[in-house]
């Protein structure tokens, strides 16, 4: 076994604290990634709070995970050693369902595992995540890392990227298409660029008018303040698409009202709590309601690769392992442009 130091909640809602433990060895298919960078999603929070239920402790989240390769499996020919490379929301899946075999492993019918809060495939062996110095992962889960993206800034795309990049890609969001995306979080900041560079017009909705430039900055053409009662009026049955990656409960009829007849709202950000939703919104203008988890590993790196090619990349704040609980606070106040980082070099 491989001794391994990270960071976890030994309980819901506690510290963060250091956690040594120890990851698998290297086996034929696997390489070893020495760890450089790991996001901060609010899904870590999300988890480490108990708040969607069923957490396991102790539990080192992170799913937003870049470093290089140190070791590699006898069987391994897609990487080499010292490559940069990532590991995004999930470490492993059945390989065999219809989802698996159509490269939406996100989807797997006997659920992928995850890489951390999940069971690995031999149904005991608790994963863990990127809060740590190093991770063991079979190579077809594995991700490259295009040499010119910076890595601090491409760990975000590994769960904020591709979970905003897959939907837009799916509805066929581009030229010619209004979108509206709600919450300029990490998940926003991202989607509101991908969006751009698809070619739609971008409105930001945000309930943080300090936000305001930044939304231009970042690519939209517009800036509404979810705040302001006017904002639902003025632009009632405008969008084409809309893209909602608040953490909170809302109301999603509200938001329904400012789809287009045959509009599409899709779901990413996931409330602990659910949302009353009224009918008449989806019945009167036969609008629809969708959601879309992440993405599968060869959107992944196809959203990578694009990212590479558009110069897109993450907003970060880069921070020491330390930090972790006084970023989760200002993440939930909504005071992170766009993205917390750890630097791992910092875990001593
Ligand atoms: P984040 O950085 O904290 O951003 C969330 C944004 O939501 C905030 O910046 C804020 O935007 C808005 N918001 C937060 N609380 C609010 C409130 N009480 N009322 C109104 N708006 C509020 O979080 P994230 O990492 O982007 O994640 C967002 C959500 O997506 C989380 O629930 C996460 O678990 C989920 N998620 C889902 C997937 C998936 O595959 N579907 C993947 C990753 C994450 P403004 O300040 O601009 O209003
Ligand atoms: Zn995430
Ligand atoms: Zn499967």
């Amino acid at each position: 076994m491989l001794p391994t130091r990270g960071y976890a909640a030994m309980a819901a809602g506690s510290p963060m604290q250091p956690f040594n433990f120890s990851r698998r060895e290297v086996g034929p298919s696997d390489v070893r990634i020495q760890i450089q960078y790991c996001g901060i999603c609010h899904s870590d929070l999300h988890q480490v709070r108990d708040e969607w239920g069923g957490s396991r402790f102790p539990l080192v989240p992170g799913h937003e995970i870049v470093g290089t390769v140190n070791q590699m499996g006898s069987a391994v020919t897609a990487f080499a050693v010292g490559q940069r490379v990532g590991v995004g929301c999930f470490v492993d899946s059945c390989r065999e369902c219809s989802s698996c075999r159509n490269g939406l492993e996100q989807y797997c019918e006997a659920q992928c595992t995850w890489t951390y809060n999940s069971t690995e495939r031999d149904g005991h062996t608790p994963t863990y995540g990127g809060y740590s110095n190093q991770i063991v992962v079979d190579a077809r889960y594995v991700l490259r890392i295009p040499e010119r993206l910076p890595l601090e800034q491409a760990a975000p795309l590994l769960c904020a990227g591709i979970t905003t990049y897959s939907p837009l890609h799916h509805w066929n969001v581009g030229k010619g298409h209004r979108l509206g995306v709600v919450g300029l979080g990490g998940l926003g900041h991202m989607a509101i660029k991908f969006g751009a560079a698809f070619g739609a017009e971008v409105t930001a909705f945000s309930h943080s008018e300090h936000k305001r430039d930044d939304a231009k900055r970042l690519g939209a053409a517009a800036f509404a303040n979810t705040s302001t009662p006017e904002t639902f009026s003025k632009l009632n049955r405008y969008y084409d698409v809309i893209l909602d990656t608040v953490s909170a409960v809302h109301d999603y009829s509200a938001y329904l009202e400012l789809l287009k007849t045959d509009g599409t709202m899709i779901l990413v950000g996931a409330p602990d709590q659910p949302a009353p939703l009224s009918a008449f919104p989806l019945i009167m203008r036969r609008r629809r309601l969708a959601g879309s988890l992440i993405g599968g590993i060869r959107e992944t790196q196809e959203m990578l690769d694009f990212c590479a090619l558009h110069h897109i990349v993450s907003d970060v704040e880069v921070i020491a392992v330390q930090e972790i609980d006084a970023a989760y606070e200002r993440m939930l106040k909504g005071d992170v442009r766009y993205r917390f980082v750890i630097d791992l070099k910092s875990l001593t």
